[in-house]
């Protein structure tokens, strides 16, 4: 067994070589807040996005079976409209995010959390609404920086980053071996959503979530200024209850400074979607 999965790693290694997706490019456009930052990519949008998806399907199965999907209509539909309108915008960054198959849903549960994964699979936690008692300008924020990680590819790039450094390479190799079929669609189901949450975003794409969020954000009409006191709010929240999404999303005051100094730099984007409604 193990020998098997030596051999097919060379594979794989061979494989990823001679098709040159080993390389450095930038996945958006900067957009306002100037964001260009080369990333480092070994697999390719392809690959992390079947897993994704096969994760992100596993998940809706898992939550639908215990019956915690999507069960308050009224919290669904103001979630997908404010998602909607964000998605709207993702051709700003990158054309080809507008052709994602992108989904939207909500899972009851009390953990303050929310996630995209690649490819654009949002899921939001009711207790990120119900706890922080969100606006939607406040809502839009936080989906705005899920999807701004989305069309980054922070989930590739870490993915990328995991399989060079060798510590993530037989899981990774493992996944994308796996056969199409329905014995082990649920073994690389397990597997995508493993690799996607035990590889948590660095502070450099954190700042990238934040910026292309705030910009999303203003660009589809939500106020820019509700990121502000929503991270405000986290951080209430979080001294009272760390929850699993400050380990990765430390609301601190470099954090809220950063987004405070890019304001002004999104507003006249906020004034101009609100004239054109
Ligand atoms: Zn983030």
């Amino acid at each position: 067994m193990k020998k098997l999965s030596i051999q097919f790693t060379s594979v794989l290694l061979v494989g990823l070589v001679s098709s040159q997706l080993v390389g450095c490019a930038t996945t958006t456009n900067k957009g306002a807040v100037g964001i260009d930052r080369s990333q480092f990519m070994m697999l390719s949008s392809k690959q992390v996005e079947s897993l994704s998806s096969a994760s992100y399907s596993q998940t809706l199965k898992t939550a639908s079976d215990k019956k915690t999907l999507n069960t308050d209509p009224a919290v669904l539909a103001r979630v997908r409209a404010i998602s909607d309108r964000l998605i709207a915008q993702v051709p700003v960054y990158r054309a080809d995010a507008a052709s994602w198959k992108w989904e939207v849903n909500v899972e009851k549960n009390d953990q303050v959390n929310a996630y995209c994964m690649p490819g654009g699979k949002i899921m939001v936690f009711t207790g990120l609404i119900d706890k922080l008692n969100l606006t939607d300008d406040e809502l839009a924020a936080v989906i705005g920086h899920e999807i701004a990680h989305a069309l980054r590819e922070h989930g590739r790039e870490r993915m990328s980053l995991a399989y060079a450094q060798q510590g993530g390479l037989a899981l990774i190799a493992a996944v994308i071996g796996s056969k199409k079929n329905a014995a082990t669609s649920l073994d690389l189901a397990g597997k995508g959503t493993q690799l996607f949450f035990s590889l948590p975003n660095s502070r450099t794409q954190e700042t990238e979530a934040d910026r292309m969020g705030l910009e999303l954000v203003a660009h589809a009409g939500y106020n820019p200024n509700a990121a502000i006191s929503l991270w405000t709010k986290m951080g209430q929240n979080g001294s009272k209850k760390p929850a699993e999404f400050f380990s990765s999303h430390p609301a601190d005051k470099t954090r809220i400074d950063d987004l405070s100094k890019l304001i002004p730099t999104v507003m006249p984007l906020y004034e101009q979607a609100k004239a054109g409604k």
